[in-house]
């Protein structure tokens, strides 16, 4: 790698941690995350990241509604496509040459805007395949589990599993430690899934599901309750034990608990059937909770996954 190009690839990574490091007191921001992914999926499937606000609009709010906060008055994507132009994540191109004055989304229809990242970071995202990797990767683990990475991928026309392949070769994770430091990495406790799974006593806290393959249980995980992403401590009391169907519901706002450690359905969620049987009927049940009293969920955990992740209001059980 010649020095130029690695200066360009610590101010692109320099830049992306920036983006993930926006935090406020643990309040999820994932709008501009979510733009660049899918500026990213447009580099990856049409060779050039140009976003077109008004024709994208709509796409980009339904991802904001589907992988986002809950926002009772809807999201507002304007925000974070104006500003990636202030983080100098990319550029706001106008036909006229004229950058809109306001952030506002009328602004940016009447410009014609169009978001793109700068030539020389697309050029070094195509010409470094693990670069990009590593990009996708650290915004998506820096700003959801690993429970909602695949369906984020497809969502921007990116498939996880290659993506995990090309994960950063050496070149690029040196360039990468250099720039961010150690801190942005999350190390996983390999002790967290262990201890919330003989919490529970091997079975899904909301269903019971409690299958073994051979001696080993098999769809069952642990879930945390304030993401990692979010500083969400790897501790029981954090945690909750879940098949893997009420794992992904609760990571995706579908599923709750309340503090005294009832389910709470979202008024979102629709199913009939099994769906129904699996999701809807759990509204109110008391879930089955850890074996000892030390290790039953806290509430500041449950707070912070109510306020940021679950699709309010909670439906009313018949
Ligand atoms: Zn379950």
């Amino acid at each position: 790698m010649t020095g130029t190009q690695g200066d360009l690839v610590q101010s692109w990574l320099n830049r992306i941690s920036g983006l993930n490091q926006w935090r406020q007191s643990g309040q999820r921001a994932p709008n501009k995350p979510l733009l660049l992914l899918y500026a990213l999926g447009r580099l990856h499937n049409y060779g050039n990241s140009r976003v077109v606000f008004e024709s994208d609009e709509i796409y980009l709010k339904k991802m904001l509604e589907d992988f986002g906060p809950p926002r009772p008055h809807g999201h507002s994507p304007e925000y974070a496509f104006s500003r990636m132009n202030r983080d100098r994540i990319w550029r706001i191109d106008t036909p006229d040459g004229i950058p809109p004055v306001v952030d506002s989304r009328r602004a940016l229809v009447e410009a014609d805007a169009v978001g793109r990242l700068p030539d020389e970071d697309e050029e070094l995202l195509v010409a470094r395949p693990e670069l990009f990797s590593q990009t996708v990767q650290k915004l998506l683990r820096g700003n959801w589990p690993d429970s909602m990475h695949s369906e984020i991928c497809e969502r921007v026309g990116l498939e996880l599993e290659s993506i995990l392949a090309g994960d950063a070769g050496e070149a690029g994770m040196a360039a990468d430690t250099a720039a961010t430091g150690r801190q942005a990495e999350q190390k996983r406790d390999p002790d967290f899934r262990p201890q919330v799974l003989r919490a529970y006593e091997y079975q899904c806290a909301m269903c019971g599901w409690d299958a073994r393959l051979s001696d080993s249980s098999v769809a069952l995980e642990a879930a945390h309750i304030q993401w990692k992403a979010y500083q969400g401590p790897d501790d029981t009391r954090n945690g909750l034990c879940l098949c893997v169907l009420h794992h992904r519901l609760f990571d995706r706002g579908v599923l709750g608990i309340s503090p005294d450690l009832r389910v709470v359905v979202s008024q979102d969620f629709n199913g009939r059937g099994m769906s129904a049987q699996l999701v809807i009927e759990l509204a109110n049940q008391q879930i089955t909770p850890p074996q000892a009293p030390d290790q039953r969920p806290d509430e500041q955990y449950i707070v912070w996954h109510q306020e940021q992740v679950f699709k309010s209001p909670a439906r009313v059980p018949h």
